[in-house]
């Protein structure tokens, strides 16, 4: 049985291997799914299929997406098709000729007075989310979804965790699910790419919502383009489906090698699309190249294709666009973050392991806002201390937490770094000596000297003149519970309960256990509203002495709730705890 990948498990892991290489490989073995992980899934979908056939009789249901694409991480949703097509052929059978369907079932079932291939389809998908919602044991939260591109039954599964979505017309899904396995299969550097990259992309979210960059389904397909040889597939098995040609060759053994044999393929993945011209072509996997645009007479389509900042065709509904959803923003910010990653990849902490236990490798071009350079040179040591104040407000306190833009030159009228909020909003350094919202928190320091620090903020008199600040980084947060209050009480709970499950001596996977206690106490359904938001920027000040951190919030809307004040309040003492103890300065200890 597989340990449960508990907060910064996963760096760990990655921060031990030998070379970003064997990173790589470690990265799927500790995301894919575990045997046992699989049984339940197999489990699931053999359960569904009793109920379904019990009332569609003849009916199929078939996994696709992530849990069998080969790209499978712990607790990935299940995408499920119910295929009702032989359903329908069997009613219509019946109907045709009385009696001839006798034994059949359909006429037993449900469908004695339904006339399935005449439903309208938001209909049948009612019919579906009834069945799932009263029949199916442990299936909770059923909601249908009929507006969407492909409309789908969502639920959730009680006993394993697992979400997922019911299509019911989707069966192209199925031929690129069986598409994506055979590119893992004909080639090993596919999987470990892949999962590089979805994870840099939903590390890197986005500021407003927190979502990923692209969709996995987008990420996945260009990195199938980046890896495609200029020979492009051999002789394809015929398929065609929807009136799309899905043909591709489905033996492993017919396709040649790859002809890229470079080690650093995913560097040079991000060089690749870093540099890219996304608005002014069309990514075709079924050409295996980039495609000009149509002329400017025909600007909102190529054979279909609907244009826009990012043009990505699917390989097989080829006047489908997989990023149409990608806004302006979105595509530039992805070129931009792949340029920083790029550029992170020529460094030596990228291609040298850390003989001092440091993040390096992955494990930085994983944390949110670590490899945004921005102006400025910005030392390691600030990186980490970034990336220990990103994980303490995401994995340990629950909070949403998205990198956000790169910070503004300062310009002299605001004197400040922050580049989140109007200026004029904000207080200025010298607003600081009054506890104040905004108030800068130190979360770490890197003394030369031997002096005691206390993990809180300096009074002002005392705080050390900040240099110009010429380094910074920018989160955008929001906080869904209240994971400060009651934490003491929950504490000592998890550490006297008498159960053998109780945390370690790893505090900050107590503090994890904590705040994960207190969102259950709240209750299991998700919030629909952060309790808070606000823009938390880091830059590095000091003297050549005394370097520290200083992280300033500004909560959104300002001025700030009564509640943001608690928040800030018990920020001001746990977060230069905790992310001293992240970084090793500090004994585990209670904050
Ligand atoms: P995960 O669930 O872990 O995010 P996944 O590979 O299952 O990864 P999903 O986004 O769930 O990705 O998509 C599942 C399937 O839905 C894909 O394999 C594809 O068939 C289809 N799909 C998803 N997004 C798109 C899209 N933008 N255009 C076309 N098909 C899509
Ligand atoms: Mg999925």
């Amino acid at each position: 049985r597989r340990e449960p990948l508990g907060p910064g498990r996963l760096e760990q892991a990655l921060c031990q291997a030998s070379d970003v290489d064997a990173q790589m490989l470690q990265l799927v073995g500790l995301l894919e799914l575990s045997e046992d992980e699989r049984r339940v899934r197999h489990l699931l979908v053999t359960l569904f299929q009793e109920v379904f056939t019990e009332f569609f009789p003849g009916c199929a249901i078939m996994p696709f997406g992530s849990s069998v694409n080969g790209f499978d991480t712990r607790g990935c949703d299940l995408d499920l098709l119910l295929d009702l097509e032989p359903t329908k052929s069997l009613q219509a059978s019946t109907q045709d000729a009385p009696g001839a369907g006798s034994g059949s079932g359909a006429e037993d079932s449900i469908l004695s007075d339904i006339d399935l291939a005449a439903m309208p389809a938001p209909e049948v998908l009612e019919l579906v989310a009834t069945v799932l919602r009263r029949c199916v044991p442990g299936v909770r939260r059923v909601r249908a979804v009929p507006t969407a591109r492909r409309p789908v039954v969502k639920f959730c599964h009680k006993q394993s965790g697992l979400a997922g979505d019911i299509s019911i017309d989707n069966r192209l899904a199925l031929l690129n699910t069986r598409f994506l396995q055979l590119c893992t299969e004909a080639d090993e550097r596919v999987r470990p790419l892949v999962y590089a990259v979805r994870l840099w992309a939903k590390q890197q979210g986005n500021p407003s919502g927190g979502g990923p960059l692209l969709n996995n389904y987008a990420l996945t397909l260009l990195v199938l383009f980046f890896l495609q040889t200029p020979h492009g597939p051999t002789v394809p098995d015929r398929a065609v489906v929807a009136g799309w040609d899905c043909s591709f060759p489905r033996d492993v053994a017919s396709l040649e090698p790859s002809t890229n044999t470079e080690s650093s393929l995913l560097s040079e993945f991000f060089h690749v699309f870093g540099d890219f011209d996304f608005p002014g072509q069309v990514i075709s996997l079924r050409e295996g190249q980039a495609l000009p645009l149509p002329p400017p007479t025909a600007p909102e389509t190529s054979d279909g294709l609907k244009l826009g900042p990012l043009n990505l065709q699917d390989p097989f509904e080829l006047n489908h666009n997989v990023a149409a959803n990608v806004n302006e923003k979105t595509a530039s910010r992805f070129g931009r973050c792949c340029r920083d990653a790029a550029k992170y990849c020529r460094s030596l902490q990228y291609r040298h392991k850390s003989s001092k236990g440091r993040a390096w490798g992955l494990t930085r071009l994983f944390q949110p806002g670590a490899v945004e350079p921005g102006p400025g040179g910005r030392g390691p040591w600030f990186w980490e201390v970034c990336t220990a104040i990103a994980f303490i407000l995401r994995d340990v306190l629950k909070c949403s937490c998205a990198a956000g833009k790169p910070p503004r030159a300062p310009s002299k009228e605001s004197k400040l770094p922050v580049d989140s909020a109007p200026s004029e909003e904000l207080p200025t350094e010298s607003d600081v000596e009054e506890p104040s919202a905004a108030e800068p928190l130190s979360v770490g320091s890197k003394r030369h000297l031997p002096e005691a620090t206390n993990g809180t903020t300096l009074p002002a008199e005392k705080r050390p003149r900040t240099n110009s600040p010429e380094e910074a980084a920018t989160w955008s947060c929001a906080v869904w519970h209240r994971v400060w209050t009651g934490r003491r009480r929950v504490r000592r709970q998890l550490q006297h309960g008498d159960g053998p499950e109780g945390p370690d001596g790893d505090s900050l996977e107590l503090e994890q256990k904590v705040s994960e206690a207190i969102v259950q106490q709240e209750g299991t359904e998700q919030p629909l509203q952060p309790l808070l938001r606000f823009e938390a920027s880091a830059r590095a000040a000091g003297t050549r002495r005394e370097m520290r951190v200083l992280l300033r919030l500004v909560p959104s809307p300002v001025p700030p709730s009564p509640l943001f004040r608690d928040f800030f309040h018990f920020l001001q003492s746990f977060l230069p705890a905790t992310v001293r103890r992240r970084l090793g300065q500090e004994p585990a200890g209670c904050p």
